[in-house]
């Protein structure tokens, strides 16, 4: 199984919108074990231009090649977070700029490379000098509007070295797994390799196993009497858009007892909702993506909640050191 990340829970992300949670949310449902769902890797530089939905990347390779961060009104201000300024990791990145969005009411930051020789920018970034210049931004002369998104999910479904999960035969291939390799905060790049080294080795174990299940064909048709016609799509597309804001405003970068109190309260209410929807309308792909993404979204916060720490990517003001 390999149905990529969850971003798609969160307002701004960089994943395609069909990023829903699918597999970690059957594998919920089935009773699999679920873990580190707490650890979302925000990206520190996601393009700001409101209304694309998944935000255009602009690489931290860009911050290597000497582009600052400055707050709207033109200043610096990563000096106040960390020595390495600019080059500091995402996750610390990341969350100055939330800081300072936040602090300011602002709802971007910007990412300067005017200084540097414009040739070797084009030369350097051919795709994001394209991409903002077909939104009006010439980025050897202007500064390029960002702000985090959602990127990367840590967590998931628990496998073992076979990459198979606490349910015997069910392998998780890919970002719905939960190795353990990135810990808590994964090293950029590390995805894609994670996911070879895996998905062979899940190949490797099938074929060893195989011979040694019976599988049954006789697998019933989805019975769905009793149900009727789907309800009107604006209440699913409703629900999902506060799915996203509740995630947003309350489980992002920085998080709080008080604010993870809120989302659950605000979220169960949609749960609610979603369930006796779903059991009484004909299944569309809509409902199964909005009822994946409450349990998904369920299983971020109260994953969160337990954690009374900040570690990794997991950073709550209430207890703003990691346990020893
Ligand atoms: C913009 C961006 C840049 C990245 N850059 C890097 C990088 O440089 N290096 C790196 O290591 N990682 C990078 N990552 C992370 C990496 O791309 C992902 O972690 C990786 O692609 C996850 O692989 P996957 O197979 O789990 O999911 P995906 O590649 O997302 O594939 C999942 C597939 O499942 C399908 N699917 C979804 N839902 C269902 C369903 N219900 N039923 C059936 N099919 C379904 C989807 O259509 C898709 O084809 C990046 C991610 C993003 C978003």
């Amino acid at each position: 199984m390999a149905t990529g990340g969850v971003g798609a829970v969160y307002q701004t992300t960089t994943n395609p919108l069909v990023a829903t949670g699918d597999g970690i949310a059957m594998v919920y449902r089935a009773k699999g074990t679920v873990k580190d769902m707490e650890f979302v890797q925000f990206h520190p530089t996601a393009l700001y231009h409101p209304g694309d939905r998944p935000s255009f990347l602009i690489t931290e390779a860009m911050r290597g090649y000497g582009a600052v961060l400055r707050t709207m009104d033109g200043k610096e201000f990563m000096q106040k977070y960390d020595p390495r300024l600019s080059l500091a990791p995402r996750d610390i990145v990341a969350r100055a700029i939330d800081n300072e969005m936040k602090n300011r009411g602002d709802d971007h930051v910007y990412l300067d490379v005017t200084h540097k020789d414009p040739e070797e920018t084009r030369k350097h970034f051919p795709n994001i000098y394209e991409k903002c210049l077909s939104l009006g931004i010439d980025i050897t002369k202007e500064y390029i509007p960002v702000a985090p998104a959602a990127h990367y999910l840590c967590g998931g479904i628990l496998v073992d070295l076979n990459a198979q999960s606490s349910i015997e035969r069910l392998y998780a291939v890919g970002e719905c797994s939960c190795t353990g390799l990135h810990g808590g905060n994964r090293l950029a790049s590390n995805s894609l390799i994670e996911a070879v080294v895996y998905a062979d080795a899940a190949a490797k174990h099938t074929l060893e196993v195989v011979d040694q299940y019976d599988y049954n064909p006789d697998i019933p048709e989805w019975n769905d009497e009793g149900t009727r016609s789907p309800e009107e799509m604006v209440l699913i597309t409703q629900s999902m858009k506060e799915v996203n804001q509740i995630m947003s405003t309350y489980v992002g970068i920085v998080r709080s007892d008080l604010r993870l109190k809120r989302a659950w309260d605000r979220l169960d209410i949609l749960y609610e909702e979603t369930e006796s929807l779903f059991k009484r309308s004909v299944a569309s792909k809509e409902i199964c993506e909005l009822r994946n993404m409450i349990n998904v979204g369920y299983l971020i916060m109260r994953q969160a909640m337990e954690r009374k720490e900040s570690r990794g990517l997991h950073y709550t003001i209430d207890y703003p050191h990691a346990k020893k």
